[in-house]
């Protein structure tokens, strides 16, 4: 029996149970009694590596290494055929490596990481750090749960992660709802640093194109 809630996947068969808690990444395995940790899950994998774009102009120059054999005329998985791919993954899946090439080698990359989260699945994805933007990096602390950056240079390496986690949003938590994203520029008579974790607050709801979003944010 596999049990999905808004933010936690419970798995529970004789031998084999784990909870997965979608907003902390926490992830506890045990097997006939908390001590026996299984050698595998017999109803299926955990977590799927899914290849979604193949196509990468590289950092600077196309690297001759790539293992992926990546390079600029690659191609890329659409969400119609994403959406049947997940159809067959068993449900025991919770979350997906995504590979890609360049940020923007697929259009349909955020729609795909959405519906994952639709389905309760958390989309993680390895970057190389050309074309982060603001915006992007808003996306991707947004939709995934880790974000990787692979290591070509220093200071981009350096300016990407930096980029990453200076993001200036935060969730509000909601008794018997999904959390909510604000970002700093929607709070109300308060800086961002000065709110801490369990502060109570109040809000409007607004729509976005990612979904709503905590509009007004006040202090309570
Ligand atoms: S940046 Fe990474 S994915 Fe792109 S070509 Fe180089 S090794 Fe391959």
């Amino acid at each position: 029996m596999i049990i999905k809630t808004d933010s936690k996947v419970i798995m529970r068969e004789k031998g084999y149970n784990f909870n997965f808690d979608m907003k902390s990444g926490f992830f506890a395995r045990w097997g006939e009694t908390q001590d026996d940790d299984p050698d595998y899950s017999p109803y299926g994998p955990e977590i799927a590596d899914i290849e979604i774009a193949t196509s990468c102009k590289g950092v600077g120059k196309v690297c001759d290494f790539c293992y992926k054999k990546n390079n600029p005329n690659g191609t890329y998985m659409s969400l119609d055929t994403f959406k049947k791919l997940h159809s067959i993954l068993p449900p025991t899946v919770t979350q997906i490596a995504f590979g890609i090439g360049d940020i923007d080698s697929n259009p349909d990359m955020w729609e795909i990481f959405q519906y994952c989260r639709d389905h309760k699945i958390v989309p993680n994805v390895t970057v190389n750090g050309e074309g982060i933007t603001d915006d992007i990096a808003d996306r991707l602390n947004y939709y995934c749960g880790a974000v990787a950056v692979s290591y070509y240079d220093e200071d981009k390496t350096f300016d990407t992660i930096k980029k990453l986690t200076d993001r200036n949003f935060g969730f509000i938590s909601q008794d018997g709802g999904e959390d909510l994203f604000f970002h700093a520029n929607s709070l109300d008579g308060i800086a961002f640093d000065q709110l801490r974790e369990g502060d109570a607050v109040t809000f409007e709801t607004e729509k976005t194109e990612k979904g709503d979003a905590a509009v007004n944010v006040k202090k309570a």
